[in-house]
């Protein structure tokens, strides 16, 4: 533990099953357009709590307030590793349910936050009509991007460019836990809409950074399972044979699971890239 006076620490998720959109028009194969399962990570104290990554709509965000409720701790901040709308706009309504919540993210991150919230009303607001609240940007730097939770340490660590720019991840070091936003998808199609070639360079460069920190447990900001809190299965990666169980190789086959809208979304946008000589591409 990382204080002398560093209580009992364990975490939890809340997965958010996938979700259909309002858009008129199926995927090329005919399927309905969807959004991928969101996964919130709870950090449980024996008093405490801190939420990383809150939600999307409004239905997912009472999920999280009612297993905070029922777990009887008072939540007294919400990390936002990185600004993209299913991560973060349920975070006021849920600080002000909750209250005495402070919101905390990355400089950049933040800055963000701010144009994504100019953007919403052309896209999320266009898929998901009147089930996304308000986001008012309340997030805060928090001091050398650090907070605690009764003694132990919660650090946000830039991760640069991954599925957007910038994103960070979040280590506690008690868990040997990190939570990876989206840098890190578990069985879901990743998003690689803002990402080119380079961009999925500075991806590698941060999942070498998770290699680096070698933690026990990981979470992906996606993952296929439906509702499940435990820990050891829902949306939580193990290290296995010295690989990820995730990875962002653009060659790898794309699989029929979840995240189909964010699948048709990337592979139109490598469609329109100029592949170099070899690499696969979209058929
Ligand atoms: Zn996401």
């Amino acid at each position: 533990m990382t204080g002398p006076h560093a209580t009992a620490l364990r975490f939890e998720l809340v997965v958010a099953p996938s979700i259909p959109l309002a858009l008129p028009d199926p995927l090329p194969d005919g399927g309905a357009r969807t959004w991928a399962p969101i996964t919130s990570t709870l950090l449980l104290g024996e008093h405490d709590a801190v939420l990383i990554d809150p939600p999307l709509t409004l239905e997912q965000a009472d999920a999280v307030g009612h297993r905070l409720e029922s777990l009887e701790r008072r939540l007294t901040c919400i990390v936002v590793t990185h600004a993209h709308g299913d991560h973060w706009f349920t975070a006021a309504t849920i600080a002000e349910r909750l209250g005495g919540v402070e919101v905390v993210a990355r400089a950049g991150v933040i800055e963000a936050m701010h144009r994504a919230n100019d953007s919403r009303a052309g896209f999320w607001d266009r898929i998901l009509p009147g089930r996304i609240p308000a986001s008012p940007v309340i997030a805060v730097e928090a001091p050398d991007d650090e907070v605690e939770l009764e003694g132990h340490r919660i650090r946000l660590l830039g991760a640069g460019r991954t599925n957007t720019d910038p994103t960070a991840v979040v280590h506690v070091p008690d868990l040997d836990l990190v939570v990876a936003g989206d840098v890190v998808y578990d069985d879901a199609h990743l998003f690689l809409v803002e990402s080119d070639k380079h961009g999925r360079d500075a991806w590698r460069g941060a999942l070498n950074m998770l290699e680096a920190l070698d933690p026990a447990h990981l979470v992906a900001g996606h993952a296929t399972r439906s509702v499940d809190i435990d820990p050891r299965r829902g949306g939580c990666s193990r290290r296995r044979g010295g690989t990820w169980t995730t990875s962002t190789s653009s060659s790898a086959p794309i699989p029929p699971r979840p995240g189909r809208t964010p699948r048709w979304s990337s592979a139109t946008r490598v469609e329109r890239t100029p592949a170099p000589s070899g690499a696969a591409r979209w058929p």
